[in-house]
């Protein structure tokens, strides 16, 4: 019976891409259509299906799992446009004054690569506290900044290292236009970005600092694996000949959107790295927080958590590796 309701896929191959009509049978007769699934071959195509969709934008489709767990119990009706085999959005890669992590990399390619910089080593263990092995294999970075939940763990690591979005769109003939953002600038609000229609973000840039980085990555939730976090910090810390040149400090999961402390970042700089920056963290640095009650914990848990893992966590980067 689901049979003859729902199965009638149709596959059509074209420049290494992958469409799928999905449709379905009417009740009095007849087919009618339920929505098509692309998986192109290049970003120029992708482009391409995101800009010719006048009206029906598809949605774009990662690693899925944030998509597919909000729609149990819900029609799976949606166009897709599916990333995952798009080779130039796979990978970091390095240039002069910036890291480039394509927008298809998954947390498993990150927590994995004992190559990147200590600058990297916070995103390496956000990435192994993200879900569980199976999650961080097909869940992507770029995938967790675009859904902008207030306690996506990549965003504020992402924040401490002043990542900087790319976000790409077809222009005129064809050609690919692109356009960049502040990590800080693009999420707006819970699960609000300024992604525009027909846009898609390519890559995320993370500037390469001028000092020596030690950085770290510290969460709190009610057990190790598959918890949404009740609050975690990002550190990053530049120093040179034992001074802190330079610190960014953001808290995710205590406001709509995660934050850096700048009053903080400042107190930080020109002192002594070692285990004593941890008692430059004081309450009223965390005043611009907005933390929530909720099932997991309440808001004064919260801002207390907030800050004593930012004082242990700035006692592990004054520890960690240069
Ligand atoms: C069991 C489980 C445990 C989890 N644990 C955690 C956790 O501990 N910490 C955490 O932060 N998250 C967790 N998540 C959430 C999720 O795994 C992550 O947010 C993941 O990084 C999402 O990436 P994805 O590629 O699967 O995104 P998708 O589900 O494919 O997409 C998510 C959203 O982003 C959009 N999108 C994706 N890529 C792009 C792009 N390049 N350009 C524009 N829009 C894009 C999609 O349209 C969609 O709206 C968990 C999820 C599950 C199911």
């Amino acid at each position: 019976m689901i049979f003859a309701y729902f199965l009638t896929l149709l596959f059509f191959e074209s420049h290494g891409s992958i469409i799928c009509t999905q449709m379905s049978y009417k009740q009095g007769g007849g087919l009618e259509y339920m929505a098509v699934y692309v998986r192109p071959a290049s970003l120029a195509q992708a482009l391409e299906h995101l800009g010719a969709a006048a009206g029906a934008v598809p949605l774009i489709l990662a690693g899925g799992t944030d998509y597919y767990p909000a729609k149990v119990g819900k029609p799976l009706d949606d166009d897709l446009l599916d990333i995952t085999a798009i080779p130039e959005l796979r990978g970091v890669s390095e240039a002069e004054d910036h890291w480039r992590i394509g927008a298809t990399t998954s947390w498993s390619e990150i927590a994995g690569n004992a190559e990147l910089p200590p600058l990297f080593d916070g995103l390496r263990l956000a990435a192994r506290d993200v879900g569980g092995t199976q999650i961080q294999n097909a869940g992507t970075i770029a995938g967790n900044l675009c859904n902008a939940s207030p306690a996506a763990d990549g965003v504020p690591m992402l924040l401490a290292m002043r990542a900087r979005v790319e976000l790409s769109r077809v222009a005129q003939a064809g050609q690919i236009a692109r356009r960049e953002l502040a990590l800080g600038d693009f999420i707006t609000g819970n699960r609000q970005t300024r992604l525009a229609p027909g846009e898609l973000l390519s890559a995320i840039l993370v500037p390469k600092p001028r000092h020596a980085v030690r950085s770290t990555f510290l969460k709190l939730g009610a057990r190790r694996y598959l918890v949404i976090s009740i609050a975690m910090v990002g550190v990053v810390l530049e120093e040179s000949a034992g001074v802190v040149q330079g610190a960014s400090v953001a808290i995710g999961a205590c406001s709509a959107v995660a934050q850096r402390l700048p009053a903080l970042e400042t107190e930080l700089i020109g002192r002594r790295l070692n285990a004593g920056l941890a008692n430059k963290a004081k309450p009223e640095h965390f005043a611009a927080l907005t933390p929530i009650d909720d099932m997991r914990a309440d808001a004064e848990f919260r801002r207390e958590a907030a800050l004593t893992l930012t004082r242990r966590a700035l006692v592990a980067a004054a520890q960690a590796r240069g």
